[in-house]
């Protein structure tokens, strides 16, 4: 029977609280959408009346829909209106908030300031950030805009509390980005830094470089000159200007003309031009003319600078002096001249006495005598072909190495040579690989000269490795008689010489007799007979010297 009453109590009990959470609910939702105007609060000291005397419908509906929350709280700070974003804010069902004090949802942490912030708004209007806490435990900064409001039953605190998370976010993120910023702008800076003192390091390279090319040129004693790709002058050093005495405008394409002596002009202008189409190197010997009239002879010489990729970017050109060495090999060439002629006529003298003595009744003539007319033969005949080959220089320098043609057989030619030197090295192995007869236009004696020049230079030059061969082809309409040897060879740089006068490759473990003579004047004989003389060879591996003719 107890028990029965007991549980009648409860269920009315349960039932008179769903009454007045249905009410609650009815009263809020009656407060949103602007039907009361006033509400009746239970409060410790009994019930009090509150009006919502300006909220009149619009406004309400306005802060309803309002993406702040919007708070309103009596002077104990019981929350006594609050819309459905302040709810949602702190996760808590609008009918749970209301009649709640707002210190509630604010973390302990934060206790303290908001009750320092709601009494100072009962005085004056206060902005302040606070911390509301969401359903889930987490913070949210928010911003509390506090205004006193004044309603029928009194004044009132109205709350509008902004979300600041994003704010905040946003705030962090920009914190972020201008601390990367700043990151990013020190780093831009050491670079610029580092920047600028190489580019001040470069110019004051580039100046000291510049001061020291110009120093160097204006104190050297050779003329120098740069010009670009199309040829066109664009510096001179001082030497240039004092030597000269010209002084220019801006028209430096007439410069050749203006100091190069007129027989050497086309000579010059042409193997220029060349250089310039070719890229290669321009060397020539001109005269130039100094500022009182006089000519001095000058060897020029001018290189291409190029970039990285190739390209030309400028020449730069010098011009020695070389008027002394000039006169001075002429005096040479004179007196070798002199001397060589000098020296044929005792020479003959001496060959025609020792075949007198050798002649003279042979029998009485004891065995070491005969021996020594022999020795004194071989001497006298090589004494013979360096006067001959001395006389051939003075002749050529001349003018005068004149001879007489006709047809030669360069087959039998090279037969008749190898046989030669077969039987004057007899240690040698002389190859020849012919294949046809050739008939060229041309001085057989002269020839020959050429040829046994070539084989002897094969036997001296390769004194490890003793065979040589001969090859005679034809070459379009030409024929082309090679000598090679697997001798000592030559570097690039000495085939381009030995084909001048009295040049001798500087070899101190290979020195063998010899004045540089051979090769000059069989260049000089070849060129005569309107054909080409040239060499292949590798530095120790061999050489190949060979000359073409034009065939009849
Ligand atoms: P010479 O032999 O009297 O010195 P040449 O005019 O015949 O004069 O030769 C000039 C230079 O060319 C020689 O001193 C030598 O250094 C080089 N030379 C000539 N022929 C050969 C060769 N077959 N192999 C290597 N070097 C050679």
């Amino acid at each position: 029977m107890e028990q029965q009453n007991s549980d009648t109590s409860l269920l009315s009990e349960i039932e008179e609280l769903r009454y007045q959470l249905e009410e609650a609910r009815d009263t809020i939702n009656a407060i949103r959408t602007g039907q009361v105007d006033a509400l009746i609060v239970k409060a410790d000291a009994g019930h009090q009346l509150y009006t919502l005397k300006t909220a009149d419908q619009t406004y309400r509906v306005f802060i309803e829909k309002m993406s702040e929350g919007a708070v309103t709280i009596n002077r104990e700070g019981i929350i006594l209106y609050c819309n459905t974003r302040f709810a949602n804010m702190v996760d808590t069902p609008l009918e749970k908030t209301i009649g709640q004090p707002l210190l509630f949802f604010v973390p302990d942490t934060s206790k303290n300031k908001l009750e320092k912030v709601i009494y100072s708004s009962w005085n004056e209007d206060c902005r302040e950030e606070i911390i509301l806490k969401d359903g889930g435990g987490k913070d949210m900064h928010c911003l509390f805009s506090c205004n006193t409001i004044e309603l029928d039953s009194g004044i009132a605190l109205s709350i509008i509390i902004t979300d600041l998370t994003v704010l905040k976010n946003t705030e962090q993120e920009l914190q972020i980005r201008n601390y990367q910023l700043e990151e990013a702008q020190a780093a831009t800076e050491k670079l610029n830094n580092s920047l600028e003192a190489t580019v001040r390091q470069r110019t004051h390279d580039l100046v000291i470089s510049r001061e020291h090319f110009k120093l160097l040129t204006n104190n050297i004693v050779q003329m120098t000159w740069t010009n670009l790709p199309t040829g066109e002058f664009t510096s001179y050093n001082q030497r240039w200007y004092d030597y000269t005495g010209l002084i220019l405008d801006d028209d430096h394409d007439v410069v050749w003309e203006m100091v190069v002596h007129p027989d050497d002009l086309e000579k010059t202008l042409r193997l220029y031009n060349n250089s310039l189409k070719t890229g290669e190197l321009f060397e020539i010997e001109n005269r130039y003319k100094r500022y009182d009239g006089v000519y001095r002879w000058h060897l020029n010489r001018s290189k291409p600078l190029r970039n990285d990729g190739g390209d030309i970017i400028f020449w730069v050109g010098t011009a020695t002096d070389i008027e002394d060495q000039k006169q001075e090999m002429e005096r040479k060439d004179e007196f070798i001249g002199i001397a060589s002629h000098e020296l044929k006529t005792p020479l003959t003298s001496l060959k025609g006495y020792l075949q007198l003595i050798a002649g003279y009744n042979k029998e009485e003539l004891p065995p070491i005598v005969k021996q020594y007319i022999t020795k004194a033969s071989v001497s006298i005949s090589k004494l013979q072909s360096l006067i001959n080959d001395l006389l051939d220089v003075s002749k050529i320098k001349a003018g005068r190495l004149e001879y007489a043609v006709g047809n030669v057989n360069i087959s039998d030619l090279v037969n008749l040579c190898v046989e030669n030197a077969r039987h004057v090295n007899p240690t040698y192995t002389f190859i020849t690989k012919l294949d046809d007869e050739y008939i060229v236009n041309g001085n057989q004696e002269r020839l020959e000269q050429v040829l046994m020049n070539l084989i002897n230079n094969a036997v001296k030059y390769s004194p490890g490795n003793k065979t040589v061969t001969l090859t005679i082809q034809q070459v379009d309409d030409n024929v082309r008689v090679g000598v090679t040897d697997s001798g000592i060879g030559l570097s690039y740089d000495q085939t381009d010489k030995i084909f001048e006068r009295f040049y001798r490759v500087e070899d101190k473990q290979n020195m063998t007799s010899g004045l540089g003579m051979g090769l000059y004047i069989s260049k000089e004989i070849i060129n005569n007979h309107n054909g080409c003389i040239g060499v292949e060879s590798e530095i120790g591996k061999g050489s190949t010297f060979y000359f073409v003719l034009p065939l009849i």
